[in-house]
């Protein structure tokens, strides 16, 4: 066995806990990869937990549900954390004086913010709150610059300047948005939540009980999906199209193409007991021989 990935699946033996990003991991815009639900089922298989976690705060926790659900993977509510539940769990937690809030957002956005207990108002709040605004409104934008300039606390629920997608356009993001209100009021947001922000992770640690070593994040991006585990003290696996080409560290345990080729280094255990441990061909029918020359690439290389 190439001992480099022998050191990669050790290190995914203590396992309990996935938390798998969605675009670009899970599926592209509308595209389910074809490897996600199969992985998904060795999860399960091997009573492994998982949950989606997205910075997308445009469109509401029911939208995602239904759309994984139209693409064959059925979760509850628990099992996806946007960006918005952030904003909602830190500011109950460090603001909870903070209960008027002006919103610069979706309606979905909005209404999340409203049902988890905030008063919404276009008059004087106790703090401005900017999420992706897919429905962006010069008036509000201009009203949001007014409020920040007063002094008004502020934060935003992630720091992504643009959305990926396929279509010909370029989807500005709550990011960029961000550096607009910031140039013009000359103030930065007081917190930055969503991907990177460890608040992401935190409440899915505490609500399942894990240990920084049980919880492993899977995604496409540096700057936020690996940045993420690196702030919070968990391990990471990233999606990459050259997986050679990363670099693996104590928070980057290993770089796949994708999430087939994270199962390989992954099959039930003996007796009884199942969870990451080292991938054999021999008793594992059906899937191809990984190593030594088909190693997942980039994994500890
Ligand atoms: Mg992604």
């Amino acid at each position: 066995m190439n001992p480099a990935y022998a050191i990669t699946t050790e290190k995914l033996k203590s396992i309990r806990h996935v938390v798998l990003d969605l675009d670009g991991t899970v599926y592209s815009g509308s595209k389910l990869f074809s490897t996600t639900i199969p992985f998904l089922r060795q999860l399960a298989a091997a009573d492994i937990g998982y949950t989606f976690l997205t910075n997308n705060s445009s469109v509401s926790t029911a939208d995602y549900i239904a759309k994984l659900h139209k693409m064959g993977i059925d979760i509850t509510e628990e099992q996806i954390r946007t960006s918005t539940h952030s904003v909602i769990s830190y500011l109950g937690t460090q603001h909870p004086g903070i209960r008027k809030i002006f919103v610069f957002g979706t309606d979905s956005f909005r209404n999340e913010l409203e049902n988890a207990g905030f008063v919404i108002t276009f008059g004087e709040p106790d703090a401005v709150i900017a999420g992706f605004n897919t429905e962006l409104e010069y008036r509000q934008l201009c009203k949001a610059a007014y409020w920040i300039r007063r002094g008004k606390p502020w934060f935003t629920s992630h720091p992504d300047l643009e959305c990926p997608t396929d279509a010909p356009v370029v989807l500005v993001d709550c990011g960029a948005v961000t550096e607009c209100l910031r140039t013009v009021t000359g103030r930065r947001p007081d917190k930055v939540l969503g991907k990177p922000s460890r608040e992401m992770l935190e409440p899915i640690i505490e609500r399942h009980g894990l240990r920084r070593d049980e919880i492993l994040m899977v995604g496409d991006r540096l700057n936020t999906d690996m940045q993420l585990a690196r702030n919070a003290g968990t391990a990471a696996v990233m999606i990459a199209a050259a997986p050679e080409d990363i670099a693996g560290d104590d928070t980057i345990i290993c770089a796949v193409r994708d999430l087939g080729e994270l199962g390989k280094l992954f099959r039930p255990r003996n007796q009884g007991n199942y969870g990451f441990t080292e991938y054999s061909s021999e008793n594992t029918p059906g899937q191809k021989t990984a190593e030594p020359d088909g190693s997942p690439a980039g994994c500890e290389m």
